[in-house]
C-alpha cells in the first residue's frame, strides 16, 4: 500500500481538478442544467476525492481510504446512469462510463483484488440500467462492446500493474536482506547493528531497561590463514558466528565488526548478566572443535550502557578497552568494564 501513496494523491488530485472542467462543460451542453447536477459533479466527486487525497497522509485512515476509493467510482458511475440514461443523448455521456474502469483499474491506484470490486460491480450497474431503458439497439451493442473493452484492458494492464508492483517488492526485500547481512557469516553488518541498537535504546528508554554489548575477537586468527590458507580462516569464521547466535537469546541482535571481530548487542539485559553470557560463549568456543583448525580461543570484553544517551560507538568503545584487556591478560579471557570505571 506504502507505494501506491504518492500515485493515489496525485490521481485524487487530477481527478478533483477534471471533475471541476467536467462540470464546466456539462454546464454549457446539458439544456435543462439542473441543481442535481452540480452537487453530484461539482460537490460530490470533487470533494471524496479530496478527502482521499487527503487520507493519504494518514496511516490510521488507509482501510476508510481504499473503502472510498472503491464505492467513489461506483458512485459516479450510479450518478451518471441516474442523470443521463434516458435523457436522449446518452451517447455523450457513456464515454465518462468506459473511462470510469479504465481508472479502476490502471490508474486510481487500488490493489487488484478491490478494483475487482468496484468495476464489477459499476459494470453489473450499467448493463442492468441500459438493458432496462430504452436505448436504440445499435448503440446498446456499441456500448456494451466498449464497456467489454474498457473492463478487459482495464483488468489485464491492472494484473501486469500489481505482478510489477510485487517482483519490485520482492526485490526491494532481497536487496535490503542483502544489504543488512555480512557475505561470509550471514550476521548483522555494522549498519544494521547501529540500526538494531537505536530501536533497542528507544525501547529501552520507554520501558527503563539496561542496554548491554559483548565484543569478541578470535586469538591468534591471522595463524589460521597463515597455517590453513583463507579458504579454512573463512570456515572458522562461519562457525564461529553460528556458534554465537546458537547460544544467544532471540532478542539479542548478533553482528560482525570486521574481520575476526563480533559484537552482540543484548537488550534488557544488565552489565553482570551479560558478562555471564560472555563467559559461557568462552567455554562453548573452547569446546568447540572448529572444521580444518580444531581448537580456537576468543579475547571478550562486556560492558553495560551507563544510560539511554549513551551511543553505540561510545559502548563499543569501552567494550573495545575491555577486549584489550582481555588480550592483555593472555588472551582466551572475559574482563568486564563498567562505566564508571572506564570513565574514571
Ligand atoms: P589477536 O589474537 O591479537 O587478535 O591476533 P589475530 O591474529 O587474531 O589478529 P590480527 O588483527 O593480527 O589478524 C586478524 C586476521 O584476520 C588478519 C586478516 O587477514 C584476517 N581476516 C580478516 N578478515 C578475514 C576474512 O574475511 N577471512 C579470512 N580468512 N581472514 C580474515
Ligand atoms: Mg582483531
Ligand atoms: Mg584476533
Amino acid at each position: 500500500m506504502h507505494a501506491r501513496l504518492p500515485q493515489i494523491r496525485y490521481i485524487a488530485l487530477v481527478t478533483t481538478l477534471l471533475y471541476l472542467v467536467y462540470t464546466v462543460i456539462e454546464y454549457q451542453i446539458v439544456p435543462n442544467y439542473d441543481i442535481e447536477r452540480f452537487l453530484c459533479h461539482a460537490v460530490l466527486v470533487p470533494v471524496t476525492m479530496a478527502i482521499v487525497g487527503i487520507l493519504t497522509h494518514f496511516p490510521q485512515y488507509h482501510r476508510a481510504m481504499s473503502l472510498l476509493l472503491i464505492l467513489a467510482p461506483i458512485g459516479a458511475n450510479c450518478v451518471n446512469v441516474y442523470l443521463n440514461i434516458n435523457s436522449g443523448n446518452f451517447s455523450d455521456f457513456a464515454p465518462e462510463l468506459y473511462l470510469s474502469i479504465m481508472w479502476i483499474f490502471a490508474i486510481s491506484g487500488l490493489r487488484l483484488a478491490h478494483a475487482l470490486i468496484s468495476a464489477t460491480s459499476s459494470c453489473i450497474i450499467i448493463l442492468v440500467s441500459s438493458f432496462q431503458a430504452d436505448l436504440p439497439s445499435p448503440f446498446l451493442s456499441w456500448h456494451v462492446m466498449w464497456l467489454f473493452s474498457a473492463f478487459s484492458f482495464g483488468f489485464v494492464s491492472a494484473l501486469v500493474l500489481e505482478r510489477t508492483h510485487y517482483s519490485l517488492y520482492e526485490k526491494t526485500l532481497e536487496l535490503a536482506a542483502l544489504a543488512s547481512r555480512d557475505p561470509l557469516t550471514q550476521l548483522w553488518n555494522r549498519e544494521k547493528m547501529s540500526q538494531l541498537f537505536e530501536q533497542e535504546r528507544q525501547l529501552a528508554t520507554t520501558h527503563k531497561q539496561p542496554i548491554s554489548l559483548i565484543m569478541l575477537d578470535i586469538d591468534h586468527f591471522k595463524a589460521v590463514n597463515d597455517e590453513f590458507g583463507h579458504d579454512a580462516g573463512d570456515k572458522v569464521l562461519s562457525h564461529f558466528a553460528q556458534l554465537l547466535k546458537r547460544n544467544v537469546r532471540q532478542q539479542d541482535h548478533v553482528g560482525r565488526f570486521g574481520g575476526e571481530e563480533f559484537f552482540i548487542i543484548l537488550p534488557s539485559t544488565i552489565g553482570t548478566d551479560a558478562l555471564n553470557v560472555a563467559q559461557q560463549l568462552q567455554q562453548q568456543i573452547n569446546q568447540y572443535q572448529f572444521p580444518v583448525v580444531g581448537h580456537k580461543s576468543a579475547s571478550i570484553g562486556v560492558t553495560q550502557a551507563q544510560n539511554v544517551h549513551e551511543s553505540l560507538t561510545q559502548l563499543m568503545r569501552r567494550a573495545d578497552i575491555a577486549l584489550y584487556q582481555a588480550k592483555a591478560q593472555g588472551r582466551d579471557n572475559v574482563v568486564y568494564l563498567a562505566a564508571t570505571l572506564a570513565s574514571a
